[in-house]
């Protein structure tokens, strides 16, 4: 969990592809998220559209859904707070193209070493 969760309201979304109905999330955070008439998890109205504070229930149900089929995201920018987003893979530079890496490949050499891409 980040700290910005602490700061800003969240919502809640529910993959439904995901969800099989274990009722776990709806157990350990009631006042954020319930079973819906199809047996699957739903965020009560606040989780689902203006945001709400977030909770520790609710933090801790997003974290023990048996298939993370539960995501965190920030109600003002969207964007997903839990599970974090991967950030882009750090390649270490000894393994960049020259060119990436602005060195013989911006002359048009490349190492013979280097894969194609
Ligand atoms: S804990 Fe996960 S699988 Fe179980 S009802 Fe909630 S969202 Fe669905």
């Amino acid at each position: 969990m980040t700290g910005r969760a602490d700061t800003e309201p969240v919502i809640v979304r529910v993959d439904r592809d995901r969800c099989i109905g274990s009722g776990m999330c709806a157990l350990s955070a009631p006042d954020s998220l319930a079973l819906g008439a199809d047996g699957l998890a739903a965020p009560l109205a606040a989780f689902a559209d203006g945001g709400a504070e977030l909770t520790d229930e609710l933090a801790e149900a997003v974290d023990f859904c048996p298939v993370e089929a539960l995501t965190l995201h920030s109600a003002r920018g969207g964007y997903r707070i839990d599970p974090a987003e991967c950030p882009a893979p750090v390649v270490p530079a000894a393994r960049r193209s020259p060119r990436a890496a602005g060195g013989a490949g911006t002359t048009g050499h490349r190492a013979p070493d280097t894969p194609d891409r």
